[in-house]
């Protein structure tokens, strides 16, 4: 596929939907992929990027950002609490906001700094037991527990579960969020963002039909 290709497909899941041309973000995720590649969509204009490990990323974005320009960063891979600082002050996003201890730890350095970057709440829409996020029944709770601490809480994140129909999962983060009067959505993949944007996504983070598949070797 490509970013060409995938900007066609997010315009038409867009108009399907009836929402506004662009108003969906399409974060193109980078994690892992080798730098020619990440330079070549640059090259191509684009200019939000996703990624999941803070090293991979504070060894790459730095000299990209001095490259290219002004580069908008998500981060969405687990964040452990101890790398807080430098995500902080590298990505203008954080997409997995999952417990107090870190919650606590970003409104200290908002604090210090006088800024935060936008932040999603991940929820663990499958219950998965592996997996990182809030569970749902504890969602309302956590985020008043943000709210608290005066952090600035753009929306819900959410991974389905692999092998299974994303849909239901949309719906219910979804639902989640319009009860707590959040705007985001971070929700849908390459698999899937076409029916993450029919159900209301406001960002999509697509990896491999961008990129092409990942090499872990
Ligand atoms: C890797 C990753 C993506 C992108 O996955 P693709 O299937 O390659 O599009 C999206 N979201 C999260 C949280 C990821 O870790």
């Amino acid at each position: 596929m490509g970013l060409a290709e995938i900007g066609t497909k997010l315009r038409a899941a867009e108009a399907a939907a009836g929402r506004a041309a662009g108003s969906v973000t399409l974060i193109a995720v980078s994690k892992v992929q080798p730098l020619e590649r990440v330079v070549a969509v640059l090259e191509q204009g684009h200019r939000v990027f996703g990624e999941n490990y803070v090293q991979e990323a504070a060894g790459k974005w730095p000299d990209l950002r001095a490259q290219f320009g002004k580069v908008e960063l998500h981060m969405i891979g687990p964040l452990q609490t101890n790398k807080a600082k430098v995500a902080v002050d590298l990505f203008d996003a954080i997409h997995t906001v999952d417990r107090p201890s870190l919650a606590e730890k970003l409104a200290r350095l908002a604090q210090e700094r006088g800024r935060c970057p936008q932040l999603f709440v991940q929820v663990n829409t499958g219950e998965e037991p592996q997996k990182a996020g809030v569970l749902p029944a504890e969602v309302d709770a956590f985020l008043v527990t943000c709210r608290g601490m005066d952090l600035p809480i753009a929306g819900l994140m959410c991974i389905p579960p692999e092998g299974e129909d994303s849909t239901p999962h949309f719906a219910a983060l979804a639902g989640m969020a319009a009860r707590n009067g959040l705007a985001g959505l971070s929700m849908g993949m390459s698999g899937d963002f076409e029916a993450a944007v029919a159900a209301g996504a406001t960002h999509v983070r697509v990896g491999s039909a961008i990129f092409g598949a990942r090499s872990y070797a």
